[in-house]
């Protein structure tokens, strides 16, 4: 009966320790967003899933279905390909976006015009629930909350998420801002549509 109690006793400060533990070395949970407003948009968000599926410190655990968006931020140029993905990795933050922008540049994009068309565009959404304000690096990115484009996919795969600053979920940020849009991001209406039913139970993975 002594040693019961002992037991029951030391649980709670081994799962602190354990918790702990995970932030420091275990492998984050990180959400990334994708885009593409040129060429086989639908072929480079896939060749761009390849790419971070093979490397091997990144496993892809979840994506969305594609969603054919209206470009937003001033410049005229083609309607884009968004999706997000679930990641798992043991690489910090900055060597994740490393790994990002190798992407981006392995698939031809090119930096030239601020918000421009682009062959792919990968950002980091969230990464566990930490916050960084680095000059290269702020996460949760810092217009998320703001654009359906990323929160109607990341809602998809992720609902339950948390936004680390506004402290609210991944589905109460995309109804607010829903709900600020009015009906211009109503799945009805073109511009604003699912336009690949590739959910995560067809997903090939490599
Ligand atoms: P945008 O994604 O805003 O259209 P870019 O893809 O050209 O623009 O990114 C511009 C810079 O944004 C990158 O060089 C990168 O250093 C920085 N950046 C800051 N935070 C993030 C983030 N969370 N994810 C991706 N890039 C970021
Ligand atoms: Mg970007």
């Amino acid at each position: 009966m002594v040693k019961k109690k002992k037991r029951a006793a030391k649980k709670p400060a081994r799962k602190a320790k354990k918790k702990a533990g995970k932030k420091k070395g275990g492998p984050a949970k990180v959400y990334l967003s994708l885009g593409s407003n040129v060429g086989d948009r639908e072929e480079y968000i896939e060749q761009a899933i390849f790419l971070l599926e093979k490397n091997p410190e990144v496993q892809v655990i979840k994506r969305s279905a594609n969603y054919e968006t209206e470009p937003e931020g001033g410049a005229e140029q083609p309607p884009f390909i968004n999706a997000a993905v679930a990641v798992i990795t043991k690489l910090p933050p900055e060597k994740l976006l490393d790994v990002c922008q190798e992407i981006e540049t392995a698939l031809g994009r090119d930096r030239e015009m601020e918000w421009g068309p682009r062959t792919i565009d990968i950002d980091i959404l969230l990464y566990d629930d930490q916050i960084i304000s680095e000059d290269k690096l702020q996460v949760p990115h810092p217009l998320m909350h703001e654009r359906m484009f990323v929160l109607k996919p990341l809602k998809e795969i992720a609902p339950g998420a948390v936004h680390p600053v506004l402290e609210k979920s991944v589905e109460d940020l995309y109804e607010e801002r829903k709900a600020e849009v009015g009906e211009k991001y109503d799945d009805e209406l073109p511009g604003f549509k699912e336009i690949k039913g590739g959910s995560y139970d067809d997903y090939e993975r490599w």
